[in-house]
């Protein structure tokens, strides 16, 4: 998409993995619920000048002189995310979601107070409180649970009576795999019942919500949205803080995550971001989440024609989880390995109380933003679908899985990855 005229004269080997990963991409069939494709406006944006800018604080409030563009960027980016939201404030700083979480732990908690937030092996990400992170050893972190794995409905009585006992001061909803729609307003009514801060990390869905597609935690009650911007929001590498209405709660936001745990911001990701909102307010997004939510939809029913598992009994969202080891009685590394070698990109994944080693889980994860981008509609998605059935119940046929390798670049030929959504 890039000619990278400078890099090929002056860096062969950066150069070629560049474009090898750029062939790796347009071959091959991304199903990795957490990746997408941006346009080129944002890439423009991304490999812009303004990564040369050192731009510490906030629009108005900098450390360093020679801010004129750099703030109209960020209030360009702030406005749009609010906008894209319903939020009153918005950080669009954090260089990441695990960053944007870290500062949103900071800014509302003492060392030792509790978070109460969803169980890591039901879909709760490794910022939730994962034991290897380092904020476990400030904060105390406890952990509500699916009731039922065959409708992923949450146990919310459970979540309340934990709300009840260890009194967090942040209940945090959000997952990075989890295929239901929440009851944000059960959510909030805990957390005011317990004088909580409540708070959806949405990395994973953010796109969707602001496409419409699946409900606004804010449209509930909920104080503070986390989040990336590179998932299903489909903009650069990157964090993202919201505040519903509470003014006190950004500005210890802002202080949290500047000076508190970055230096400078990246403004050439917030330029990227600022084009990625642009194009999510548009109304060929709307149509986008759409889509997204009725490819999973297409996927599942192929799955359960075939009688194979899915875990929740199914998907709201984007991903889809199956369990492989019910399913085809293979785990999820085979699972992920053979589909690997026929194009197919996605991870092996643990299900709800896996009796499964974490390397060798039950499950494999997926999900269609990627595809979707592209363009792939029910059809061709389903389409996927039996393909990944098939090498799926014969992983170690070698002749069968060539064979679907040319099926898949039949598929993401007739898709390609597109430069512009508007
Ligand atoms: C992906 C994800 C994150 C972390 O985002 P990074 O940009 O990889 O740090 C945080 N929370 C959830 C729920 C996620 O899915």
């Amino acid at each position: 998409m890039f000619d990278y005229e400078f890099i090929k004269k002056q860096d062969k080997e950066v150069y070629e993995a560049i474009v090898g990963e750029e062939r790796r991409q347009a071959e091959g069939l991304e199903l990795i619920p957490s990746e997408n494709y941006v346009s080129k406006a944002v890439r423009e944006a991304a490999a812009s000048v303004l990564t040369n800018k050192y731009s510490e604080g906030y629009p108005g409030k900098r450390y360093y002189g020679g801010q004129e563009f750099t703030d109209k960027v960020e209030e360009l980016a702030r406005g749009r995310a609010k906008k894209l939201f319903g939020a009153k404030f918005a950080n669009i700083q954090p260089h990441s979601g695990a960053n944007a979480n870290i500062a949103m732990y900071f800014a509302l908690l003492q060392p030792g107070d509790t978070v109460l937030g969803m169980d890591l092996s039901h879909g709760g990400h490794l910022t939730h409180g994962h034991p290897v992170t380092y904020i476990t050893k400030v904060f105390n972190f406890v952990r509500y649970k699916i009731k039922d794995t065959k409708t992923g409905e949450i146990d919310y009585e459970g979540m309340r009576q934990m709300a009840l006992e260890h009194k967090p001061k942040i209940l945090l909803a959000g997952f990075s795999s989890y295929t239901r729609e929440l009851d944000y307003q059960k959510i909030a009514e805990i957390a005011k019942e317990v004088g909580a801060i409540s708070v959806m990390d949405a990395a994973h869905i953010a796109g969707l919500i602001a496409g419409g597609a699946l409900k606004n935690p804010f449209d509930f009650g909920f104080d503070i949205i986390t989040s990336t911007t590179h998932k299903t929001l489909r903009g650069p590498r990157g964090g993202l803080i919201l505040v519903r209405e509470d003014e006190e709660i950004a500005k210890k936001i802002d202080k949290a995550l500047f000076p508190g745990l970055q230096g400078g911001p990246l403004m050439h990701q917030v330029a990227a971001k600022a084009v990625a909102f642009g194009e999510a307010l548009q109304p060929s997004f709307k149509t986008y989440a759409e889509q997204v939510l009725k490819n999973a939809k297409a996927m599942e029913r192929v799955f359960k024609e075939k009688g194979i598992e899915l875990v929740n009994g199914g998907t709201d969202n984007h991903m889809l989880l199956l369990n492989v080891q019910s399913g085809y009685g293979i785990d999820g590394a085979v699972a992920e390995s053979a589909l690997d070698k026929a194009g197919i990109t996605l991870n092996k994944n643990v299900i709800p109380d896996d009796p499964n080693l974490p390397m060798r889980p039950s499950g494999i994860r997926f999900g269609v933003p990627a595809i979707t981008s592209r363009g792939f509609d029910e059809v061709a998605v389903a389409q996927v679908a039996e393909i990944m059935h098939e090498i799926l119940s014969d992983p170690q046929n070698e002749e069968l899985i060539t064979k679907k390798k040319e099926e898949v670049k039949e598929l993401a030929k007739r898709f390609p990855i597109k430069e512009s959504y508007v």
